[in-house]
């Protein structure tokens, strides 16, 4: 089969990035999480104490970045300036900051470019907000994943639990749910299905089924 490019998009906690790294190995794609990407620039951000409303000061700060990426089997490692970032990328105040620097022009249009850049040889499966709709409109597999809101949240927690960070449920279901509404209403390609996507509710799918779902869909 010749290579793609396969979009995955939906809203956090819909578990894109399990899904997406599985369906990766079957393939042997190389997966790429650009959430990841947008996060070590929220991370440069918060350590850089720039002002981000000054726009010189941050086309300054992008201008003297490099974002760059490791994709193995099981992990997604992001390095900033060649350091790695790919565990303190994952803390509650860095995916606030994020979700806000996501909304800006500067920020998006730099990630846009090296995310194109990835997909030029393509065998690659691509995950985030946008892909299927601006990354990679012409993709040639689109996937929204979506789930309920409680599902999301139970998701989250677990998984905040397992890295022993203390959490409360009421604190994470409203966290996500003003990520989700920041992410959908933002004028620059905010998060929605493309419109040659194929949908797939995983509220009552385990891991495998949805993946199954989307390597069943890729044989058609
Ligand atoms: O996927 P993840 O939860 O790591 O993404 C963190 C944040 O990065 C999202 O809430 C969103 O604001 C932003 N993002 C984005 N576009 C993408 C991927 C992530 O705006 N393609």
């Amino acid at each position: 089969m010749d290579k793609i490019i396969i979009a995955i998009d939906g809203p956090a906690g819909a578990g894109k990035s399990e899904i997406a790294k599985r369906v990766a190995r079957g393939l042997k794609y190389e997966y790429i999480d650009t959430g990841a990407m947008y996060r070590a620039i929220a991370w440069k951000l918060l350590k850089s104490k720039i002002n981000i409303e000054d726009d010189e000061e941050l086309q300054q700060l992008i201008d003297n970045t490099e974002i760059s990426w490791q994709s193995q089997e099981n992990v997604f490692r992001v390095f900033v300036d060649g350091g790695e970032v790919t565990d303190e990328i994952r803390t509650q105040s860095i995916t606030k900051k994020t979700n806000e620097i996501s909304m800006i022009q500067k920020v998006r249009e730099y990630l846009l470019i090296l995310q194109r850049k990835a997909g030029v040889e393509k065998g690659i499966i691509m995950e985030g907000r946008d892909i299927g709709t601006a990354v990679f409109p012409q993709a040639e597999k689109k996937f929204y994943l979506d789930a309920t809101l409680e599902e999301r949240a139970k998701r989250r927690y677990r998984d905040l639990k397992k890295q022993d960070q203390t959490v409360k449920m009421e604190k994470i279901k409203e966290a996500i749910r003003f990520r989700d509404e920041k992410d959908k209403n933002r004028s620059l390609n905010p998060l929605k299905a493309a419109r040659d996507a194929i949908l797939i509710d995983t509220t009552n799918l385990s891991l495998e089924e949805v993946v199954q779902c989307i390597l069943d869909k890729l044989k058609k």
